[in-house]
């Protein structure tokens, strides 16, 4: 999987978001990452939020812990949080990384994902509309 420091331009999913989409938890064990504890309360959110993300139309691949030291599990989900004109993305192995790896997310994401109830609603994707993020409902294109 591609790795990208916290909070850095993630041009993964191959768009032109023009610096909207930063990326969260994109660990792949080649750099060092941020590690202290998050409550059970945000990893149970947190879990709630990647359980019924809203995934994009566009043809991803899937995403393999690295960190691990054998059998790393996979995930091929992102989550989308919009905050503050951006859209902070992180793969659903965020979950594994701080239950397994204790990766501490930064604050900004952690603040921003309390805030978000759910990503399957209407109002939701008006936002994502709203912060850059229609090529997430376009699905493949050039
Ligand atoms: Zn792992």
């Amino acid at each position: 999987m591609s790795c990208y420091p916290d909070l850095t331009p993630c041009d993964y999913f191959g768009f032109d978001h023009q610096g909207h989409l930063l990326a969260v938890g994109w660990l792949d064990g080649t750099q060092e990452y941020s590690s202290g504890s998050v409550t059970e309360e945000d990893y149970r959110h947190l879990e709630t939020l990647i359980e019924t993300a809203f995934q994009p139309l566009l043809i991803m691949g899937s995403h393999q812990c690295n960190l691990c030291q054998f059998d790393g599990v996979s995930g091929y989900k992102n989550l989308f949080i919009l905050d503050q004109g951006a859209i902070l993305v992180a793969p659903e192995l965020i979950l594994h990384y701080i239950n397994q790896h204790h990766y501490l997310p930064p604050k900004r994401f952690m603040t921003a994902m309390r805030r978000i109830e759910s990503t399957t609603t209407l109002d939701y994707k008006k936002q994502l509309l709203a912060t850059h993020g229609q090529f997430l409902l376009k699905g493949n294109q050039s």
